[in-house]
């Protein structure tokens, strides 16, 4: 194709009204087109293919926005970076004034992905986020997603809130249960919420909602009311380390009984847990990422206890700094052996090893490589983003050192609905 034939392009955007910085497109998309930072989540121009991958995973549909706009007048990353709003249609006047002879007529997108930075001599690059799956087991319920969207949020009573790792700990995470009054508010473990702190940030704009995953199974937290439960950590810090304190997190965790919350949601639609018999679950995650794991663990608990649950194995694999820092570490003991496998990773205990949850994974190779080996497996990642590389890492080798292909285990966990990735 003729560079000099395309004059004008559909122009990919983020609404930046709407989008909950969730991170999943930046995730999805093969070529690297999306990028961030505190603000907003933008799209280059001159890499996106218009390949479409990230448009279902979007739990918003703030990333299905597209403006026709002449190539040399393309907005950049820089300008999309200040926006508060999307930028209306150019109108045919103004097309015509940047000599597009005929709105519509030579619509394309820019034809190719802009290449990557290639990798060092001999380095293979390894992309986890190319494992994780955007299709939901098949067994799985059906979610229900954006009931209420960015705009139309519904609002909660705080039932609960308590601090979940041992008290005096300065990361301490809190256990929040919001109830939805008669609300209806369909939830599945693996789905989140997010919640719209009150005020304005330092440019006098409302404040965008943060996203926290759901605690409790799809029944509520406590069974039969329509309430939720989340595991909020208090942001003290950022990820550099610096002395930070975080608008949401802050907010949640001093929330009192009875104080009224904006909530929008559910989001998610793939990482959600199968409901077939015999299907295994593994759960390898970090700090706040166990919420997701409790919700799973909670419903499986729950059927067992009424004689419902038919087989099929729980790993978990969870890692934290200190053991009274981990959420949830005093109601995990009570579960039973021969219902859950847990495998804890500390990697700030004084005069121990640091222990990381891929380091667990190494040990339980074994037990692993069986799971791999096992079609009706499901694995299930959640925490800080530097985990992710280092646990799919981690997969890729115990499947390797027992002889499997990992592209081909890779590749069928991804294309089945068996590997989901949310890490932040
Ligand atoms: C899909 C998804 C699920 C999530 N689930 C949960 C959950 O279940 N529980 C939970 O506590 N959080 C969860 N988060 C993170 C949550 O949405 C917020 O990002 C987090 O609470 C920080 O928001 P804040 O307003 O307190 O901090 P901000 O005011 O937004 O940020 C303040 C500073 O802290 C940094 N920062 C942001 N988040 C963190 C963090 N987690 N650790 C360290 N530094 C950080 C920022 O880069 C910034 O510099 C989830 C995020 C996503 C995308
Ligand atoms: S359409 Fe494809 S290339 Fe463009 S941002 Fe989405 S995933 Fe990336
Ligand atoms: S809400 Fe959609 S556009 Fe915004 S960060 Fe998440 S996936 Fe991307």
């Amino acid at each position: 194709m003729d560079m000099a034939e395309i004059n004008v392009i559909k122009q990919h955007l983020i609404d930046p009204e709407i989008c909950i910085r969730c991170n999943t497109c930046e995730a999805t998309c093969p070529v690297n087109a999306i990028t961030h930072d505190d603000r907003n989540y933008v799209v280059r121009a001159d890499v996106c293919n218009g390949c479409m991958a990230c448009i279902s995973p979007c739990p918003t549909g703030s990333i299905d926005n597209w403006r026709t706009m002449p190539v040399a007048r393309a907005y950049s990353i820089e300008e999309q970076l200040t926006w508060d709003e999307l930028p209306a249609e150019l109108s045919p006047e103004q097309l015509e004034a940047e000599g597009v002879a005929t709105p519509g007529e030579t619509l394309m997108q820019v034809p190719s992905a802009a290449p990557q930075p290639p990798a060092e001599p001999g380095e293979v690059a390894f992309n986890s986020a190319q494992y994780g799956a955007t299709v939901p087991p098949w067994s799985a319920a059906h979610a229900y997603t954006n009931l209420f969207p960015p705009k139309s949020p519904t609002t909660a009573t705080v039932v609960g809130n308590f601090n979940c790792t041992e008290a005096g700990y300065e990361n301490q995470t809190h256990h929040i249960v919001l109830d939805l009054g008669s609300m209806p508010f369909p939830v599945l473990e693996g789905q989140s919420i997010a919640i719209i702190p009150p005020g304005v940030d330092a440019n006098g704009k409302p404040h965008f909602a943060r996203q926290y995953s759901i605690a409790s199974p799809r029944n509520g937290e406590r069974p039969g009311y329509n309430n939720i439960s989340l595991t909020v950590k208090r942001v003290l810090e950022d990820h550099q380390g610096n002395p930070v304190r975080g608008v949401c997190s802050n907010y949640v965790c001093d929330l009192k009984v009875g104080d009224k919350v904006q909530v929008i949601g559910p989001f998610g639609s793939s990482f959600l847990m199968p409901n077939h018999p015999k299907s295994h679950i593994v759960m390898i995650c970090t700090g706040t990422g166990s919420a997701p794991m409790r919700a799973m663990t909670e419903w499986r608990r729950r059927l067992r206890k009424s004689g419902k649950f038919e087989g099929g194995k729980l790993m978990l694999f969870f890692g934290a700094r200190t053991q009274q820092e981990l959420p949830y570490f005093g109601p995990l003991q009570t579960l039973p052996k021969d219902f859950i496998d847990i495998n804890f990773a500390f990697s700030r205990t004084q005069g121990q090893p640091r222990r990381y949850v891929q380091d667990m994974m190494r040990e339980r190779a074994a037990d692993l490589v069986e799971l791999l080996r096992d079609g009706q497996s499901h694995f299930y990642v959640c925490g800080l983003k530097s985990m992710e590389e280092g646990v799919v890492l981690a997969l890729r080798d115990v499947a390797t050192e027992a002889g499997l292909d990992w592209d081909t285990v890779g590749q069928s966990l991804k294309r089945e609905g068996r590997l989901h990735l949310e890490t932040y």
